[in-house]
């Protein structure tokens, strides 16, 4: 039996890469400089991995920005804007595809990024034109596996196929199906497979993860035709599938011409058995038994005994690995010295994950009393964990259960709230107000810091937080906004902010997972049972309040983005961990109204992204995902207004769960997609009041007046004017003050020309 790897990850404990790419792109390190970091990261990715005891080492999971990027490179999928190259495509080209910017060179239109599938990490999107030729255009994946030749390592190559690459894919030029594409791109990927047959390549990994989605027809019998097509007696193919089930799209994929394929045991374990049942005694398969995206450390004893059986019946022709590639865990739990050893007994990085798969390993090879300590330290952290008080609180267990239907329900419709709402906030037609965040100014963070690092006290720190809160305040009443923010100056983080407040979270010194380029996030841990100890954000919106006659919006993060942004617990479901979180929010709410707050908004920026793979699991998740944020917000009176805020999100699949969330007033981003995002509300006639974004604040640009006004006029085209609000797409937190005052002086006199514009015509009616 052998143990191997799908993906190491490639941004270094210590975020190496992020450090040499960003100083590479500010021109304080050559490209030789930046070359000799991303080997030597690549030499000790390999070498722990080889000292871990692993078989077989990935090459080629190694990128300067991310891997589908590199596909696109190695197959010459180069939009034309960035270049015609005869040779291999150059690093700043490569740069300014994910970029639009390289330290030589004219700036270009970068190209899109998008998630990887269920995943936090976003990649670069292909583009395909009309008669989208394909060329090899790097020599980085050969160069790279002589690399690991030259140290000993035996390597196997890892790249994206060629099904999953055109699925992610976008048609920018033309109209034509992708698919189209398959009989000019299958030349080049064996052309791939000959190189590396000819470097004396055993064994590549071809990675197809489209195999667990719900696939169209045409696409799952374009494997089969895909694969004869790259049919050759070497190297050997081990396909790699991951995130879920194989389900419907197993037989397909048993049945390619491969030679071997590897399953997510761990997002999907009941599909062991349907596959060993189709797997043919001259392939290989193997197992994704260890989690490669979460950081729980495995349960070595029920990993083995899970193993019995396809062991019986494939002796070595079962092969053990992580479930996926280890690049959305962090690196090294070693490095963690501020977790207290319990907690730290819990957990596993991508270094410990490898040690585990090598333990599994040697215990089938060579009996489990070959490494009975490891089994038993294994087993007794299992079981503290199991029974540790720190996880248990039985009073949130006795709460969860008394959720009852009153709980999830507003006392009164949308429609008798809104007008107490009204009576009571008296707004003008076309409310202005903002997202939340105003710019976090190097100031702020530093205060944050020194507070953080016991620099400065408690007192000092609050003192100059009111500062900032004041400043905002006034800033916004000198504009003219009819809702006001505190401006969230106390907030590092959306998420982490909330869970350092609530018991149940721990927090990493190192735990950075790459989230695209040299982006990276150090998601919080869900260890235990949610609970809130004591009110978050009163101190904070209430001081807001008291210095102001305008409505203060209080300002949460939403119970589904909490547990989508952190490393969740895998002892319950997803949603059990995520009504406990919408508990503790419930009393946050409820203690803002009590305390004179009369507006809440509850950001879920994360709910679309949440939606499984599987289209059959999406009304289960919709269904927990709306009680959390009912559960959350419908414990407040009728006139006390609740909002929400969505951006990035595509709301046509999820519309009607959008308005079960039953949210006085949702704000979401549209500004950059001229308002067609509003078409989804449109269609579904989304009854409750919506502030479309009208201006992008990801951009530098100030947005005219007129353009507001056009924008708003479009989208009362088809919603009432009643139910319209104006705010921008998302937070200011990213933008500096002057830029800040411009757009919202702008938005602002929108509104007055809206509502003049409005008087006027019902005067001429
Ligand atoms: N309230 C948050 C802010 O204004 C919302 C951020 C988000 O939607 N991602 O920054
Ligand atoms: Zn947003």
């Amino acid at each position: 039996m052998l143990a191997h790897n799908l993906g190491f990850p490639r941004i270094g404990a210590k975020r190496e890469l992020k450090l040499a790419l960003e100083n590479y792109w500010q021109g304080a390190i050559s490209r030789a400089g930046l070359e000799d970091t991303g080997r030597r990261l690549r030499a000790a990715h390999w070498q722990q991995q080889a000292s871990a005891g692993l078989d077989l080492i990935p090459v080629g999971d190694f990128s300067w920005y991310d891997q589908v990027l590199d596909m696109s490179v190695l197959l010459g999928v180069v939009p034309p804007r960035f270049g015609d190259f005869k040779d291999d495509v150059p690093i700043d080209s490569y740069f300014r595809m994910a970029r639009g910017r390289a330290p030589t060179g004219e700036d270009v239109p970068a190209c899109e990024m998008t998630k990887w599938f269920d995943t936090n990490y976003h990649y670069i999107v292909p583009e395909f034109a009309a008669k989208q030729s394909f060329r090899i255009a790097s020599n980085s994946l050969f160069a790279e596996v002589k690399e690991a030749q030259q140290k000993g390592h035996h390597v196997k190559p890892v790249f994206i196929g060629p099904l999953t690459y055109l699925w992610l894919g976008k048609v920018k030029t033309g109209t034509f199906n992708k698919l189209e594409l398959v009989d000019s791109i299958l030349p080049i990927y064996r052309q791939i497979l000959a190189k590396l047959a000819s470097l004396g390549v055993e064994w590549v990994q071809i990675d197809e993860p489209i195999l667990v989605l719900d696939l169209p027809i045409e696409w799952r019998t374009a494997f089969e035709r895909c694969y004869s097509g790259l049919q050759s007696p070497a190297p050997k193919i081990l396909l790699t599938t991951y995130f879920g089930a194989l389900a419907e799209n197993a037989v397909t994929a048993i049945r390619l011409p491969i030679d071997g394929l590897h399953i997510d045991l761990v997002r999907a374990p009941n599909q062991l058995a349907h596959v060993i049942e189709l797997m043919p005694s001259d392939k290989v398969l193997s197992l994704g038994i260890v989690d490669g995206r979460n950081i729980w450390r495995t349960d070595l004893n029920t990993a083995l005994s899970i193993l019995e059986r396809p062991a019986a019946r494939l002796g070595d022709r079962l092969w053990l690995a992580p479930s996926c590639s280890l690049m959305h865990c962090p690196v090294d739990l070693d490095l963690e010295t501020e977790l207290d050893n319990e907690l730290k007994s819990w957990l596993a990085f991508a270094k410990q994950k490898m040690v585990e798969v090598v333990t599994l390993k040697r215990a089938m090879n060579e009996g489990r009393d070959a490494v009975a300590d490891i089994l038993a330290a294994s087993s007794h952290a299992i079981q503290s964990r199991q029974i540790s008080p720190r996880i248990h609180n039985a009073q949130v267990a006795e709460r969860l259960a008394h959720v009852n239907d009153a709980m999830i329900r507003r006392k009164d419709a949308f429609s008798s709230r809104i007008v107490l709402q009204q009576k009571q906030l008296k707004l003008p037609k076309y409310p202005t107000t903002t997202i939340g965040s105003f710019p976090q100014t190097s100031e702020i963070r530093k205060t944050r810091r020194d507070f953080k690092t016991g620099k400065l006290d408690r007192d000092m720190y609050i003192t100059r937080m009111r500062r900032e809160i004041k400043r905002a305040v006034r800033k916004q009443e000198e504009y003219g906004l009819d809702i006001i923010v505190h401006g969230e100056a106390e907030r590092n983080d959306m998420v982490e902010y909330f869970g350092e407040a609530l018991a149940g979270f721990a927090f990493t010194q190192t735990g950075w997972v790459q989230s695209y380029g040299s982006r990276c996030v150090k998601p919080p841990i869900i260890f235990g049972d949610v609970s809130r100890p004591a009110p978050i954000t009163m101190e904070w919106s209430t001081y807001a309040q008291s210095l102001t006659d305008r409505p203060v919006k209080g300002m949460l993060t939403g119970p589904v983005t909490i547990l989508q942004w952190s490393f969740v617990r895998d002892d319950q479901p997803r949603s059990k961990t995520c009504l406990q979180i919408s508990l503790a929010l419930r009393d946050e709410v409820i203690d803002l109204e009590r305390a004179g707050i009369k507006i809440i908004q509850i950001d879920e920026p994360a709910i679309r992204e949440g939606l499984p793979l599987r289209k059959s699991e999406w009304k289960p998740y919709l269904n927990w995902a709306v009680k959390a944020f009912r559960i959350a917000s419908a414990g407040v009176r009728s006139d006390t207004q609740i909002h929400t805020h969505m951006c990035y999100s595509e709301f046509n699949d999820i519309i009607a769960s959008i308005a079960e969330m039953d949210a006085d007033v949702i704000t979401i981003e549209t500004s950059r997609s001229d308002m067609e995002l509003l078409d989804a509300f449109v269609e579904f006639e989304y009854p409750n009041q919506i502030g479309p974004g009208v201006f992008d604040i990801h951009s530098p640009r100030v947005t005219p007046v007129e353009e507001m006004v056009r924008l708003i006029e479009k989208a009362q085209r088809h919603i009432p004017a009643e139910r319209l609000w104006l705010n921008p797409d998302c937070g200011l937190k990213t933008r500096d003050w002057p830029e800040v005052e411009s757009c919202l002086k702008n938005m602002v006199q929108a509104a007055r020309i809206l509502r003049e514009r409005g008087d006027a015509s019902a005067t001429s009616a």
